[in-house]
């Protein structure tokens, strides 16, 4: 009777670790960076929302990343994008190369030779240093012709953002269009086209260059853009996918020191964690983590005369070396809590992916 217990507690204790190994099993990653995107853009939102609460604030698990990089203590994008796409610290300007200029191979890359689909979403242009350093390898981030025929030969099932003048520019002699259609890709150059797509390989290139700023017109773009490329990327492969999602101009809005504009970029980009946030809802096995690469603009938040209102303030038309917020939301959101280097995320989601 002690042995048949004894045996049953056995196999319960068995069921248990085999359901917490399946609770584990991460099969999705979306990976969303806000460019620029220190605690104090958060706050602003929040502030200029009147504190209703963001979809950031879902997040389960929160920690804080150092951002600097192996040859500045404020990072530019290129080397901050590589740390977070590579696990490796690498020098301002390098795209997906170490600090000696040779090729390091991205979670990205890793994902998609292990069968996984994988997209990059942003509302820059493509070859912009954030997506080219999960697919591109140059060691310098203005190679950006040589960055897009990476992004090419780097097979990622959906791009989403602008920049054609970087795939074909006949004064320069560029017509990389050729080879996205021996790629099988279908291109897309409007929205609507994106939105009737269903399955396959997808280069959305809608803008020459940047896609216009949320003040300019942009609408719900990021967050249409984010929902449709993570349908069509759990149709492409029955293994899972990894997709970087970035919300790239609040950055840009932040370097001109434009408080209405790095406010209403943040707003835009939360609403795309939303989507994220309500797909890993939806679909067990679907990890969330959202950060920045680095702060921009120095921005903070000083009490106005008035006793009520705030004022907007920047310290520099720069990037900062303030730490950046890190929220994870679903499966295997409890690996990121803590403070870490910026090069700690990447080694956390290819482990969870079971990527070598
Ligand atoms: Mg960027
Ligand atoms: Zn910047």
């Amino acid at each position: 009777m002690k042995n048949r217990i004894r045996s049953f507690c056995f196999l319960l204790l068995l069921c248990a670790m085999a359901s917490s190994a399946r609770a584990q099993q991460v099969k999705n990653i979306i990976f969303m960076i806000g460019d620029g995107m220190g605690l104090a853009h958060v706050s602003a939102a929040l502030v200029d929302r009147d504190y209703a609460p963001l979809a950031m604030e879902r997040a389960q698990y929160i920690g804080l990343c150092k951002t600097y990089s192996s040859n500045n203590k404020v990072t530019d994008s290129a080397a901050a994008g590589t740390a977070l796409a590579t696990g490796v610290k690498t020098y301002n300007s390098a795209i997906g190369v170490g600090p000696d200029k040779q090729p390091l191979k991205t979670t990205l890359e890793k994902a998609s030779e292990n069968g996984f689909a994988t997209g990059l979403v942003v509302t820059c242009y493509l070859a912009q240093a954030t997506p080219a350093a999960f697919a591109a390898h140059q060691a310098s981030r203005s190679s950006l012709f040589e960055i897009a025929a990476d992004l090419i030969h780097a097979n990622v099932d959906v791009m989403i953002g602008g920049g054609m003048l970087h795939f074909t520019n006949p004064e320069e002699g560029v017509d990389l269009i050729g080879e996205l259609k021996a790629k099988h890709y279908t291109i897309a150059e409007t929205m609507e086209q994106v939105m009737v797509f269903d399955r396959g390989k997808l280069a959305a290139i809608l803008a020459p260059s940047d896609l216009p700023s949320v003040l300019e017109g942009r609408g719900d773009y990021l967050p249409r853009a984010t929902g449709k490329a993570l349908e069509i990327l759990a149709k492409n492969s029955p293994k899972g996918f990894f997709v970087m999602i970035e919300g790239s101009q609040i950055d840009h809005l932040s370097h001109a020191n434009n408080a209405a504009g790095a406010i209403a970029e943040t707003i835009d980009f939360d609403n795309a964690v939303r989507i994220a946030f309500d797909f890993a809802d939806r679909n067990p096995g679907t990890l969330v983590v959202v950060t920045a690469d680095h702060e921009t603009g120095g921005l903070t938040i000083p009490a106005e005369k008035n006793e009520k209102g705030v004022d907007y303030k920047f310290s520099t038309g720069g990037h900062t070396g303030i730490l950046v917020p890190v929220y994870a939301y679903g499966t295997g959101a409890e690996n990121f809590k803590g403070v870490y280097e910026n090069t700690d995320l990447p080694k956390i989601m290819q482990r969870l992916m079971g990527l070598k």
